[in-house]
């Protein structure tokens, strides 16, 4: 199948960027031999687990398969079949026509600074955010998807590979990352049959709940406390936020992968529309968004220069925690708040 996604070119008239048809795609994978996988900074279970069901299924065809990601495997990913694999190096024999599959980011900018350069005809995008800025040579993004790991799914039943426990565990594990294991509005009837399919096929997901969902650190369940004790409710009770900066992690002994859970906290609030929270480390703010439906918190993060979904988005913010708290409230509040 095709998508569009209506998009505005910068003299407002409308541009319709066309994804590549799923046949394409397939036909792709098929002429090439040798891949890297690539997922955006902060990896997630969608990125990572997308291009490793991807990467297995291509391996059963006998094809080279590598991974490159800037960022460290999450603690709670590493159960992830060939996760130990995934590593910022770029193998020095890799061949010229290696095509690069970079997995759900709007933009190859989300893959960090650590990239080589890669010729435009070697990148295939697979992707479900809105905005998607179509930076491959083929596009593969469908925004009605909830993950891009379900996006992957429409593949290999196209190349008609066999889906083995191992895949059928990755694409699970986009799908629950990215539904917020069956709790956002995305988890549609569909969601649910590919999942039991899922299951069905052999997917762990008692082992999915339990790594990302039901097992955390104490140091995050202290940090959690504490971020929420410093949390503001504004706006009528319709915006909730809170941050978490260098010394609170430091007195929880915590990291950023301790930090995951805070915003659905404050999203949760009975009567909040728009829910952030700011993360003050590492040399930057980077921001996590979340809507209750109304407000599109995308169009609120693009306007600062992140991106992401109607109901999750986020951003890096060029500045302070102070500032990033103004002008992420000005965002909101244009877009309705
Ligand atoms: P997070 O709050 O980190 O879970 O991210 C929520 C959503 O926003 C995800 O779909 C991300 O891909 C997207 N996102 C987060 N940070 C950025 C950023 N700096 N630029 C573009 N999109 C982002
Ligand atoms: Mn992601
Ligand atoms: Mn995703």
């Amino acid at each position: 199948m095709s998508s569009t996604v209506g998009t505005s070119g910068t003299n407002g008239t409308a541009v319709v960027a066309q994804s590549n048809t799923t046949e394409e795609v397939v036909a792709e994978l098929r002429r090439r031999s040798s891949f890297m996988f690539v997922s955006h900074v902060k990896p997630d279970g969608d990125t990572l687990g997308a291009g490793l069901a991807l990467g297995l299924a291509l391996k059963s065809l006998g094809k080279r398969v590598g991974y490159f990601q800037q960022d460290p495997v999450p603690r709670n990913l590493r159960f992830l079949p060939d996760a130990d694999r995934v590593a910022r190096d770029v193998p020095a024999d890799l061949p010229a026509d290696t095509l690069w599959v970079f997995c759900d980011m709007s933009d190859f900018t989300r893959a960090g600074e650590f990239l080589p350069k890669i010729d435009r005809a070697n990148m295939l995008d697979v992707d479900h955010h809105l905005g998607n800025s179509h930076f491959g040579a083929m596009n593969y993004v469908i925004p009605t998807e909830a993950s891009t790991g379900t996006c992957v799914l429409r593949l290999l039943r196209a190349l008609d590979v066999e889906i083995t426990p191992d895949i059928a565990t990755c694409i699970l594990t986009t799908i629950m990352t990215d539904t917020g294991a069956f709790m956002h509005t995305n988890t549609t009837a569909d969601v649910l049959r590919m999942s039991a399919e899922m299951m069905e096929l052999g997917a762990d997901k008692p082992q999915i709940t339990e790594e990302i969902f039901a097992n955390k650190r104490f140091a995050a369940t202290k940090l959690l406390g504490m971020a929420l004790e410093r949390a503001v409710l504004e706006d009528d009770g319709r915006y909730c936020w809170t941050y978490v900066d260098e010394a609170m992690l430091r007195e929880c002994d915590a990291d950023g992968e301790d930090t995951e859970e805070i915003v659905q906290h404050l999203r949760a609030v009975d009567g909040v529309e728009a829910a952030a929270l700011f993360k003050d480390y590492e040399g930057a703010v980077r921001v996590s968004l979340r809507s209750s439906g109304r407000i599109n918190v995308q169009a609120a993060a693009a306007s600062l220069g992140g991106g992401g979904h109607f109901m999750a988005s986020g951003l890096t913010f060029e500045g302070d925690l102070r500032g990033a708290v103004a002008a992420v409230h000005a965002s909101l509040r244009a877009q309705g708040l």
